[in-house]
């Protein structure tokens, strides 16, 4: 007997990586030696005092509610770090109803359309963009309208270019800078315009803020609840995942508007009951000593940064060095024709290096491709050697 499935399921469009690693796997069984430069996924372990702080409060017999539902027993110290970590890095006040712990930004991203869309609403989503954007809506029941990202506009999204039925009828707007995949910065000018627009049109602005302590050569990030008033209209999801070698803990938060983090908690206590306290007491410790944990995780990814772009630009590229995020972002060469899919698997065929294809964010990510910084620097060399051996 066939199950039958959702109808939901089947709108989804193919997970991205889902495809790459299929095609990494067939290569793989045809004996290529492989080197994915795909996936953004921190190599270096989490800082040591984070993993004591985690097996201290797993250990800890005196607590009584260590192993209970971390919704119904959060442990008061995350809450706190935020709040204190936010004032400390953005000089930005949290409330304590502003802050909701969330098991990263991922799932706080799929579950919000279920906050606060009926199904019909309208979201807008940035293209090329994080593809859970658009599923939180899908799942929702709710659709997506698409506003392309453009290299003209330095990938900045254009609220001039939201047609005024969009604009009235949508319930949630998505922004992400620093922009995975495309390296782009927001100023705070950039997020007034945001906050403005979401307060002209009654639209939730959800800015995704994955990356905003992976950045280099002194730019900081701005947080779009710098922004007076911002969060009347603003959530920001922050997640320990890229900043502090994480990804696997799942643990992040979503701060700002009062009612979007309540409606967002709704949810979670309904289907996920909360992170683990042991996890938020780690967490906690991470964003207390921010300051310490931070620096030599960037250092790291700019080094390699460095050796990326160098290289690349040694052999015919021009591109330049981005300030924030994990990835390079780079066109692909001139003789593929814009082709990412083309490019992506040539390089693929002829020497086993993986890069992700532009095209997969979406249809304006065409022309580019992306490389991850979170691999040995070894294993970079190795395939840059490659890449520009085709490239001759
Ligand atoms: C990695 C990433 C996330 C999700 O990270 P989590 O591990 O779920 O916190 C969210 N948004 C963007 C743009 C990302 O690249």
């Amino acid at each position: 007997m066939d199950v039958k499935l959702s109808e939901r399921l089947g709108q989804l469009p193919p997970y991205l990586f889902a495809d790459l690693r299929r095609k990494i796997a067939a290569a793989r069984a045809e004996g290529v030696d492989v080197i994915t430069l795909g996936i953004g996924d921190p190599d270096y372990p989490t800082p040591d005092p984070v993993i004591q702080e985690l097996s201290r409060a797993a250990l800890d017999a005196s607590d009584p509610n260590r192993h209970r539902y971390g919704c119904d027993a959060p442990a008061p110290e995350f809450a706190k770090a935020i709040q204190s970590f936010y004032k400390r890095r953005w000089d930005v006040e949290l409330g304590d109803d502003q802050v909701v712990c969330t098991m990263g930004s991922k799932d706080a991203i799929a579950k919000m359309g279920m906050a606060i869309m009926n199904p019909g609403d309208i979201g807008i989503i940035p293209e090329p963009g994080y593809p859970t954007y658009n599923i939180s809506h899908v799942f929702a029941g709710a659709r997506s309208h698409i506003i392309p990202l453009r290299p003209e506009k330095d990938w900045l999204f254009d609220f001039d270019e939201v047609p005024g039925e969009v604009a009235e009828k949508a319930k949630i707007l998505w922004l992400n800078y620093p922009n995975n995949p495309t390296c782009a910065n927001a100023t705070i000018e950039f997020f007034e315009k945001a906050v403005a627009f979401g307060r002209l049109h009654n639209i939730l602005i959800a800015h995704d803020s994955a990356y905003s302590e992976n950045t280099y050569d002194g730019y900081k990030a701005p947080s779009i609840l710098q922004v007076p008033g911002a969060d009347e209209v603003a959530v920001e999801f922050f997640s320990l995942s890229k900043a502090f070698n994480m990804t696997g803990w799942r643990v992040g938060c979503v701060v700002g508007n009062a009612s979007a983090v309540k409606a967002l908690s709704t949810v979670k206590d309904n289907i996920d009951n909360g992170t683990l306290r042991a996890v938020q007491f780690a967490a906690a410790k991470a964003l207390d000593t921010a300051e310490d944990i931070i620096p030599p995780i960037c250092e790291v990814y700019k080094r390699r940064r460095d050796l990326v772009v160098d290289t690349l630009n040694a052999n015919g590229w021009s591109i330049e060095k981005p300030e924030s995020t994990i990835y390079i972002w780079a066109p692909v060469p001139d003789e593929y024709d814009g082709d990412s899919g083309k490019y992506a698997a040539d390089l693929l065929d002829k020497t086993g290096v993986v890069v992700t294809p532009g095209r997969g964010y979406g249809q304006t990510g065409e022309g580019y491709f992306r490389i991850s910084l979170t691999y040995p620097d070894a294993t970079l060399k190795e395939a840059l050697d490659r890449m520009i051996s085709i490239n001759k």
